[in-house]
């Protein structure tokens, strides 16, 4: 008798980190159970056909704040509609905060209310009382921790006193740095000169966060880890120049992991003409020329992972440009949007794109093979994709609580027709049939592997 399977995926087209393959693909419970040509379908539960689709991994969005207008059980839904099945949040402890109780409660958060499988990330905003909370914090089952080197007028900067003493802790229990690299005191100066006073615009915005500010704090963050090796992950990755300090590390021998962002990968600053505060991002979104130079680090393995760095913020873009906050809705247009402007103009093949949303972050965060590819033994966290779908995105097909886009009226060709997490249906027929709380709390763990590039 052959083997029985809940789930049969019949003539698709499965898209890994490591190639593609021509085969079906059987689901036993929560796990991959079998890939091969022609699985029978006799004992199968439900069978699918995915003759014309592409069978993802399913997605893995490392960058997500769930802490403003988006809480956890919605990002985590939101993501679900672009066909993302496992997040990673920050719990960020602001000043006063203890970081043990901010992460302790959005793991609780995540395991009531969740959609899909999440992890956490520390974020410190007051690293003299949170630092040393580091290794308590990590017995949890986070192990990722982000500082920020700018932020400095408003108190959330780390100094690289704190920065090399929690690196130093970090390196010894199997942690991972993640800083926020701009240079927060330079940056403070020229928000004072251009974003002040009766000359302020926000077409000044580019000019107050120079490329040249996150080149400096992501080779001083480097120069930093190095003293006692801790793995260091940049987030947002904006610039030519910055990619530059990463390569350069990276031929030094250093574990350094750079992460961008569609918004960086397809919007210029041309967007803050357009949509004012709402475009309001740290870093910016620069130039052609940076942008071009994103797509060509993904290309060959300096950048490694793609994220959203999702951030539902209300802003008011009639007020004084310089209160409004930073950040924007991207959780749910992560994978269509990289997709779209990966594989429709020939810039990233299918499995250097299955490597950025899915493999490399599972890799780097520790969650690799149970998650990041479509092998027998790893989770059921699968995509179908539909390469010939047509979909516009507008604000009103959304569904973020902020009610706006940055990629309003945008077509894409590709979008995501179903998922499953673990094997249970996530997102079908456009709509989200998972349940909160069903999604379970990942630790992420030392076991870093290396990124991999095609
Ligand atoms: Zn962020």
């Amino acid at each position: 008798m052959s083997e029985q399977f809940d789930l049969l995926f019949k003539n698709g087209l499965l898209i890994t980190g490591s190639g593609i393959q021509r085969a079906d693909l059987g689901v036993r419970g929560e796990k991959i159970t079998a890939i091969a040509p022609d699985l029978p379908v006799e004992n199968a539960r439900r069978v699918i056909d995915a003759r014309g689709k592409y069978i993802f991994p399913g997605t893995i969005d490392v960058h997500v704040h769930p802490v403003y207008e988006d809480n956890v059980e919605d990002c985590s839904r939101i993501a679900a509609y672009g066909g993302t099945t496992s997040v990673l949040h920050f719990a960020y402890a602001k000043q006063g905060d203890s970081l043990l109780q901010k992460v302790t409660e959005m793991i609780e958060d995540g395991q009531a209310h969740s959609l899909l499988d999440f992890g956490v990330h520390g974020g410190i905003w007051e690293a003299a009382v949170q630092v040393p909370e580091i290794v308590e914090t990590m017995k949890l089952g986070v192990t990722t921790f982000k500082f920020f080197m700018t932020y400095l007028k408003q108190g959330w900067y780390t100094d690289d006193y704190q920065l090399i003493k929690a690196m130093d802790i970090l390196a010894e229990h199997g942690g991972m740095a993640m800083v926020h690299a701009e240079n927060g005191g330079g940056i403070d100066y020229l928000e004072d000169k251009y974003l002040k006073g009766p000359n302020a615009h926000a077409r000044y915005f580019n000019t107050s966060r120079p490329a040249a500010f996150e080149e400096e704090a992501i080779f001083r963050a480097a120069r930093l880890a190095e003293v006692f090796k801790t793995p260091l992950y940049i987030p947002h990755v904006t610039a030519a120049r910055a990619v530059r300090a990463i390569r350069l590390a990276m031929e030094d021998g250093l574990r350094i992991f750079g992460e961008t962002c569609p918004q960086y990968l397809t919007l210029t600053q041309k967007i803050i003409d357009e949509r004012g505060a709402l475009a309001k991002i740290g870093p910016p979104i620069r130039t052609q020329e940076d942008q071009d130079a994103l797509w060509q680090g993904l290309k060959d393995g300096i950048l490694n992972v793609v994220a959203s760095d999702h951030a539902a913020k209300k802003k008011d873009v009639n007020g004084d440009f310089l209160m409004q906050g930073f950040g924007s809705p991207q959780v749910e247009t992560l994978m269509p949007i990289t997709y779209d402007a990966a594989i429709n103009t020939g810039r990233l093949s299918l499995v250097r794109l299955a490597q950025v949303l899915s493999e490399n972050p599972a890799r780097i965060f520790g969650l690799y093979p149970r998650k990041g590819t479509l092998q027998v033994g790893s989770d059921a966290d699968i995509v179908v994709y539909d390469p010939c779908r047509e979909y516009t995105i507008t604000a009103e097909n959304q569904h973020s609580k902020v009610g706006y886009t940055l990629y309003e009226n945008r077509k894409v060709l590709g979008w995501p027709e179903m998922s499953f997490q673990r094997g249970r249906p996530v997102l079908e027929n456009g709509e989200i049939v998972a349940e909160p709380g069903c999604g379970q709390f990942m630790p992420t763990t030392g076991e870093r592997l290396d990124p991999v590039v095609v």
